[in-house]
């Protein structure tokens, strides 16, 4: 399935029907190009796994919280996963339901909180015992109850990158595994906290199962001793993780992800409980290419360059965690290649794209960065001034702007000289 959405016809890449050419030239370079057909197909994959079950999808707006984007998943149906108040407003801007979301994050401020009992979202994944205490007293203040889950860490090896694992003890996420019970024990005390559920999320770019059953077992052995003191669990939150290929790597199947992990949940006697996910990368990474426009190629001693118009503040993950991204010519020529380092404007060495790159170029041309409709637009920043990429999003033979283009003037347009 993946890149199915970005073809070849006729020698040109296309985002569905539309030439990735007439994209470049109508809008401009550096863009991001989402295909909603692979939008949709990435969230059916777990909404048909989930029909007829005790399931729900809860997408990730941090992976990708462009409107357009998350308007396609709210009009599937689609709950969401956030991890800020800003995201709450996003999923409340895109026509997704306050009540189909769980606020995730390590660090929620009080006036997050507020804005999120007030908008009436499903559940918190409350990742310590100082956020109980802040969360009872702002719901006390309030006077409501604050739905809550604990985010338990499973101390399990999700096997990726040390970067994106997060279900590991020297990990700033969660709740220790050894602590949790007790922790239930004082959320169940507090008067304006109400228990509903447990929640996990082991780490990024997982491409095996056994993780999560792993990970499972042991929510499930701690949701006994917690039903055991008295609190009953309502729901058990996987959280997401699932990984997808970028280079060769393979990934489960999701429909076969989300089946092997209820099949296993009911064979532990626990399929009475909902099961949510909350897959970010895995629903929107390989929806998304970055169409990039070669500006030199610098031949040197050790290495060649492909100087292009992207950059590490657009697409920040090769800096960040030295991820591979695919990148192929948009027209490929029929010459021989040679092997380039793709690299961006920025003035830092860190400025890569991809790297030894057999490509065959030259400059003018076109290239598809593939797979970065995850955590791509979202990291990127105006760092060296530059404008941010427009989004761009296609349905069939159509684009739509999603996000027009910075322009140089709005950067600096709220910042003042000092007075004289
Ligand atoms: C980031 C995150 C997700 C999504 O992770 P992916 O690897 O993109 O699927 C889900 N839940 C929580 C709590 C997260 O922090």
């Amino acid at each position: 399935m993946a890149h199915s959405a970005f073809t070849y016809i006729d020698g040109v890449l296309h985002a569905e029907q539309v030439s990735a050419v007439s994209l470049a030239e109508e809008f401009g370079t550096p863009l991001y190009v989402y295909s909603r057909a692979a939008l949709t197909d990435a969230y059916e994959a777990y909404a048909r796994a989930c029909a007829g079950r005790r399931a729900s999808v809860h997408v990730a707006v941090k992976a990708n919280g462009n409107l357009a984007v998350l308007n396609v998943f709210a009009r599937l149906g689609a709950g969401f996963d956030i991890v800020s108040g800003g995201e709450l407003a996003r999923v409340l801007a895109a026509g997704g339901k306050a009540e189909n979301v769980v606020f995730s994050g390590v660090g929620k401020s009080a006036d997050e909180m507020r804005q999120a009992l007030e908008a009436g979202v499903k559940c918190f994944n409350v990742e310590s015992i100082a956020e109980l205490d802040r969360l009872d007293a702002v719901a006390g203040a309030l006077g409501k109850k604050a739905p809550v889950s604990l985010r338990v860490n499973p101390d399990v090896d999700p096997k990726t990158h040390p970067y994106i694992s997060t279900g590991l003890k020297a990990n700033k996420f969660g709740v220790a595994f050894d602590d949790a019970r007790d922790a239930y024990r004082r959320a169940a005390a507090m008067p304006h906290l109400e228990v509903v559920g447990i929640d996990c999320h082991i780490g990024s770019q997982i491409t095996e199962i056994a993780p999560y059953l792993d990970a499972v077992d042991r929510l499930l052995a701690l949701v006994e001793q917690i039903e055991a003191d008295g609190t009953r669990i309502h729901h058990v939150d996987v959280g997401g993780g699932l990984g997808i290929t970028y280079d060769d790597e393979t990934p489960p199947d999701t429909g076969l992800f989300v089946r092997t992990l209820l099949d296993h949940i009911d064979a532990r006697g626990h399929g009475h409980r909902s099961v949510f996910f909350e897959p970010g990368r895995s629903v929107t990474g390989n929806a998304g290419i970055l169409l990039t426009r070669v500006e030199f190629l610098k031949p040197g001693e050790e290495k060649n360059f492909a100087i292009v118009d992207a950059a590490m503040n657009d697409l920040a993950r090769p800096a960040m965690y030295q991820a591979f991204h695919a990148i192929d010519a948009v027209v490929p020529r029929n010459e021989a290649p040679s092997v380039y380092d793709v690299v961006g404007p920025v003035c830092e060495s860190g400025d890569w794209l991809g790297r030894e790159r057999a490509l065959a170029v030259r400059p003018g041309d076109l290239l598809a960065i593939r797979s970065a409709g995850a955590y791509g637009f979202v990291m990127s920043s105006n760092y060296n001034t530059r404008p941010r990429a427009a989004e761009v999003i296609v349905d069939g033979d159509k684009a739509y702007v999603a996000r027009p283009r910075e322009t140089v003037e709005s950067l600096f347009a709220t910042e003042t000289l000092l007075p004289d």
